[in-house]
């Protein structure tokens, strides 16, 4: 993720703030794959139609206007018209260079794989983002209204008259929705979860870490199969065996983290 604000578009120039309802993920509409295209025509006082909150690329994420400065706010923009500007942090995916427009939003496509390559590639960093935002901003991916596309916002009448990035999926034939992207998001934000139960473990003092171990065990051997199966009713189990401290980690430990504690001879 890179941050590449854009200080001279006079959106970023008048500075107004908003409190963070949702997300909302548009594509640019035109077969432009380079995010940094968009960023420097849009980084300049004399561009006054739209200013977003990040560009995505195949391969990088720019993040163009603050969004991580501080919990539950971020600088206004304009990305969705109408209302939506007024709650919605907006990011728009770039598109692949391999269709073309033929109007609104129809597009021919000369490489469909190229295409539904990319499309994957800048939607799987999509999700990403929008993962990261929602925990940084502590909005809930699966609840009514959170995450929206552009075309779902003017469903809702909150923003101008777009079918993106809808119309891109399916334009290229792509088994995917907006209900899939946010079950994308959901997921990743618990697959971070388990990444983060590593750090957290780490940073714990012996006798915490050792505490956990304690539980853990007591826990593994009151059930017939390891509680570090992700399956719904041991989650739950683990949660009232206390080793899920309801703060985080939000799941039960695996089986090599409990090793890995174990093994810290100082410990034992
Ligand atoms: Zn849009």
């Amino acid at each position: 993720m890179i941050t590449r604000y854009l200080t001279q578009n006079p959106c970023y120039q008048q500075g107004r703030k908003i409190a963070v309802k949702g997300l909302m993920l548009h594509s640019v509409g035109v077969p432009q794959p380079d995010p940094l295209v968009f960023i420097r025509i849009w980084d300049s006082p004399t561009y006054d139609r739209a200013c977003v909150h990040g560009f995505i690329g195949r391969d990088e994420c720019y993040v163009t206007l603050p969004v991580f400065e501080r919990h539950g706010a971020a600088f206004r923009g304009w990305h969705g018209g109408g209302s939506s500007n007024n709650g919605y942090i907006g990011v728009e995916m770039c598109e692949p260079s391999t269709i073309r427009y033929t109007g609104g939003a129809s597009f021919e496509v000369k490489d469909r794989a190229a295409a539904v390559a990319f499309v994957e590639k800048t939607t799987r960093r999509a999700v990403e983002l929008f993962a990261d935002l929602c925990r940084f901003h502590d909005l809930d991916p699966l609840a009514d209204g959170v995450i929206l596309s552009h075309a779902e916002g003017h469903q809702r009448g909150i923003a101008s008259n777009h079918g993106d990035p809808d119309h891109l999926w399916r334009g290229l034939g792509m088994d995917y929705d907006m209900d899939r992207f946010r079950a994308d998001v959901a997921a990743a934000m618990k697959g971070e979860e388990m990444v983060d139960i590593g750090a957290l473990i780490a940073e714990m003092t012996d006798e915490q870490a050792y505490a956990l171990v304690q539980k853990a065990q007591r826990y593994s051997e009151s059930l017939p199969e390891p509680p570090w199966s992700q399956k719904e009713g041991h989650w739950k189990r683990a949660t009232e065996a206390g080793i899920v401290d309801g703060k985080s980690p939000e799941r039960p430990m695996k089986r090599d983290e409990v090793i890995a504690v174990l093994g810290r001879k100082e410990l034992l």
